[in-house]
């Protein structure tokens, strides 16, 4: 059994990682058109727990965390496809699914690199070799999602899942009824093992699949076609809600249009059964090619009128009041705002095709936010001034005002109660009211960040395996990234890594507040550390101290106090009490 150890802070962050158990729900729900929190309510049917068998062979686990896994049955073993958020959840399902069949699993499929897709892997392999399908790009997504990049990231994640919130805050996720993972929960990545780039065919236990590369939601999403019972795993590019063409955690463009090219070869293939990796299964050729068609239509529809109207000169904020869904597509039941919105789909297609700059020339070098504040109160006739009309609006539920006018109050005096407390009401009022779970999450979340003072720590805790399964490549992304301008401005030091159990050398050299990373070691080296592999990241990892770590663990040419002042750099945990 796989040791679990704790992976934290500075260095090691993992992005996407929560706090409730899942809770049972009830039935399936029947299709209303959302508009309201008591439809987002009923909503939650959607993801009551269950195994669905879709057809002979094909089952599918909902409900029992934020994504679907799912079960193909063939003559003497399975194959699972996506393997949720955690090896609670996926030993969850995995009992579950020994209830259908005891048949050995004989393969692992990831639709694409998300955490509630591939973060309970372990569970499904008891340590065994299998192989595991993916994109040949996931492992990349996968180790970004893990090991580098933000704090700010994860940040935003817990606001958007509602993580901290209580039932009454976190209805459910939209696409599924909510992140599982607690601080106590384990995840286990098993890396990809079998990789394509385009399309991919194969048989596992008499089952035919092809595998389809179809950049969406994610760049590396593939689908899964069973053709002999006309079967597809589309990942996430369809779910039964508006998708995410833009997810207000943070992420790089996602390219709509090769989004409705992969809907295209879906559409193409005209499939009887319709599996997503979240909300339930479709069955019915008409009934799945008319939602694959209206999803295409409205992603295009967004895009194509997005682009339209940048051509007409209007910026994001113009465009996100002028384009809408045609009422057609907008009664759809698979196009309802539970988890993207039209709103910031098109702000997301302005940005990736022209990027930040609005095209008013008033945005080339505005005020400072703090400058902005100070002119504000001087046209409201001062501070208190600017602080009545707060009041004023918020006793006119005029809330997105309050947030607009509580910015400036509390850029000028972050202390100002009176403006905490209008804010904290005005985003909970918001919240309340909100039936897109991510925007009604963020805005409560954030009222109890100011107004109980509530911290967001990141969780969770991944196999042994699984850290020492990181490439160090992302170990040393990470050192880059956390590197303490102000401390090494002046500073020039070329620090060489050899690690003699995996037979790779790493070079880092400080300069002028930037660090250079080669994956060599450098002449001219001010220190040489000896130290193997596993070491180096389980101490990045925080498994284990530092100080005592480097002083027993480590070969160091060119001082050990010297070398520590080098880590210090990246991390104030280095330096010596
Ligand atoms: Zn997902």
């Amino acid at each position: 059994m796989m040791k679990p150890i704790t992976i934290c802070a500075v260095i090691l962050s993992i992005s996407t990682l929560f706090l409730f158990s899942c809770k049972d729900q009830a039935k399936k729900a029947s299709f209303k058109n959302i508009k309201t929190v008591a439809d987002l309510t009923q909503h939650s049917l959607e993801f009551s727990k269950r195994v669905e068998k879709v057809t002979d062979g094909v089952y599918v686990a909902i409900g029992y965390g934020l994504a679907n896994s799912i079960l193909l049955e063939g003559d003497d073993g399975v194959i699972i496809v996506d393997t949720m958020e955690s090896i609670e959840t996926a030993t969850d399902v995995r009992n579950a699914f020994k209830q259908i069949t005891q048949k050995p699993i004989k393969a692992i499929i990831y639709t694409h690199n998300h955490a509630d897709h591939v973060f309970g892997a372990s569970a499904f392999t008891d340590g065994r070799h299998i192989p595991v399908y993916a994109h040949i790009t996931t492992s990349s997504y996968i180790d970004r999602l893990i090991n580098i990049l933000r704090p700010i990231i994860t940040k935003r994640s817990m606001r958007m899942f509602g993580n901290f919130l209580d039932a009454d805050g976190l209805v459910n996720a939209g696409i599924g009824p909510k992140l599982c993972i607690n601080k106590d929960s384990v995840i286990g990545v098993v890396r990809p093992t079998r990789t394509f780039e385009d399309t991919l065919t194969d048989e596992i236990a008499g089952i035919r699949f092809t595998m389809v590369h179809a950049p969406g939601e994610t760049p590396d999403q593939i689908f899964i076609w069973l053709p002999d019972k006309k079967v597809l795993l589309p990942g996430d590019n369809i779910y039964k809600t508006f998708p995410n063409l833009y997810t207000i955690r943070g992420t790089q463009y996602r390219d709509v249009t090769k989004w409705v090219q992969s809907l295209d070869k879906m559409r193409a293939l005209r499939p009887d059964y319709l599996v997503p990796s979240h909300t339930g299964p479709v069955s019915g050729s008409k009934k799945i090619y008319k939602i694959l068609t209206d999803y295409r239509d409205a992603i295009a529809y967004v895009h194509d009128q997005t682009i339209r109207g940048m051509n007409m000169g209007l910026t994001p904020d113009e465009l996100a009041v002028t384009v809408h869904l045609p009422p057609l597509l907008a009664k759809s039941p698979y196009l309802q705002e539970f988890y993207g919105t039209v709103e910031w789909s098109v702000r997301s297609i302005f940005d990736g095709n022209l990027g930040w700059f609005d095209g008013n020339p008033t945005t080339l070098f505005p005020l400072s936010p703090l400058e902005h504040a100070k002119q504000m109160a001087n046209l409201a006739g001062g501070e208190t001034k600017l602080q009545n009309q707060a009041e004023t609006a918020f006793n006119d539920k005029q809330y997105q005002w309050v947030l607009e006018l509580t910015d400036h109050l509390l850029r000028l005096n972050p202390k100002n109660q009176k403006a905490i407390d209008l804010r904290v009401k005005s985003l909970i009022a918001l919240g309340e009211n909100q039936s897109n779970p991510n925007a009604r999450h963020y805005y409560l979340t954030c009222a109890a960040e100011l107004g109980q003072g509530l911290a967001i720590q990141q969780l969770g805790k991944p196999t042994e395996e699984m850290v020492h399964s990181l490439p160090m490549k992302g170990f040393f992304d990470s050192l880059a990234v956390n590197l303490d301008a102000e401390k090494s401005a002046d500073m020039n030091l070329i620090v060489g890594f050899i690690f003699p159990d995996s037979g790779e050398n790493y070079t880092v050299h400080v300069r002028r507040g930037v660090a250079e990373i080669q994956p060599r070691l450098m002449k001219n080296l001010d220190i040489t550390v000896t130290v193997p592999s596993t070491i180096w990241k389980e101490m990045l990892a925080k498994l284990r101290n530092p100080i005592t770590t480097i002083a027993t663990d480590f070969d160091i040419e060119g001082g050990k106090i010297r070398f520590l002042k080098f880590m210090a750099l990246f991390s104030p945990e280095y330096e010596q009490s």
